[in-house]
């Protein structure tokens, strides 16, 4: 993996690359974008770049430190790793990059250091980085990946180069899913749809099968709802229970539903919807919802993403849920 396999955020490359070519490396970088963005590949391109003994603009992908690089074991890149999932500790911080940064690199120019979910540093973590950042050593490089770049301190956030990433453009998705992944051109047209620029999320619903059965699941749940006697409620649920672990993503393709309904509605064009091949259906109900109602809905939806993220009971929150959404 290199700057040459990444698609789109073309021109996040080229800032790396030019500062690479004039030899302005800055100690410092946020990454912001959302999951499955590119963030890591990003990171991990430059950071192998830097680090290619051949010094190229992009890795030679053949000398030892590019080898080390792609097998995760090269002694100067180091990711930043956390025991509790949702916390980045200050020890963490400090054993993991503010004490390790006192060491000379083994053997490279740089020393770099990878900071996953850096949302996740708490307030005293991110003040034990503060400093390191504040008076890097010449080898030093931090580099900051988020998804949120307001939970990071301002004075973090004012003292790194921060580059957000944008959508990458559908078409540069649509080809990388029929080109290298192979996939039909049907599908990649409701991957590319769906995943709004997120290439990460894209390949996700492309490859993973469980998924695609995920989206029939939606698809059937939605496209029935409003013929569903309690049996049926009782069945669905269960079939929900499946994708316990991939509640969100149901919510979100649930919430992808509405929000065809309501974009036909407004602009009355198919080419804004996402379920393309379910248009008559969706045209069905945007027929019979008014906006209120999926306004309503889409609440609902929210609210039940909640209630999940609090630990309420997967069974009762779906219920409720498709009690709430049968209702006109
Ligand atoms: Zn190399």
């Amino acid at each position: 993996m290199d700057f040459r396999q990444i698609v789109g955020h073309e021109d996040i490359i080229k800032h790396f690359k030019s500062s690479i070519e004039m030899g302005r490396i800055g100690h410092a970088y946020i990454i912001c974008g959302e999951e499955s963005s590119g963030k890591n590949s990003l990171a991990f391109s430059f950071a192998k770049t830097l680090q290619c003994e051949e010094k190229g603009m992009d890795p030679c992908n053949s000398c030892q430190s590019c080898i080390q690089a792609d097998s995760g074991s090269h002694p100067d890149i180091i990711r930043v790793t956390h025991e509790k999932p949702q916390i980045i500790s200050v020890d963490e911080i400090r054993n993991q990059v503010v004490l390790s940064m006192e060491e000379m690199p083994y053997k490279s120019k740089y020393k770099i250091y990878i900071i996953e979910d850096g949302q996740k540093m708490n307030p005293q973590a991110q003040n034990a980085l503060l400093k390191t950042i504040e008076e890097p050593p010449a080898y030093g490089i931090v580099i900051i990946l988020t998804t949120s770049i307001e939970k990071l301190l301002p004075t973090i956030v004012s003292r790194c180069v921060t580059l957000n990433l944008k959508p990458v453009k559908d078409r540069d998705i649509s080809e990388y899913l029929v080109n290298e992944l192979g996939v039909d051109e049907k599908k990649a047209e409701f991957c590319v749809a769906y995943a709004q620029g997120n290439l990460g999320k894209a390949i996700m619903l492309a490859t993973n099968e469980e998924y695609g059965m995920l989206v029939q699941s939606v698809i059937k749940l939605e496209t029935n709802i409003y013929d569903m006697d309690m049996e049926d409620i009782q069945r669905a649920i269960e079939e929900c229970k499946k994708y316990d672990m991939s509640i969100n993503d149901y919510l979100d393709l649930m919430m992808v539903w509405y929000r065809d309904i309501l974009m036909l509605k407004v602009t009355g064009k198919i080419d804004k919807i996402i379920f393309r091949e379910e248009y008559s259906t969706i045209k069905k109900q945007a027929n019979y919802l008014s906006y209120n109602e999926l306004e309503d809905k889409s609440q609902a939806i929210i609210n039940a993403k909640v209630r999940i993220n609090a630990n309420a009971k997967l069974e009762e929150v779906m219920r409720l849920l498709i009690l709430t959404l049968k209702e006109i």
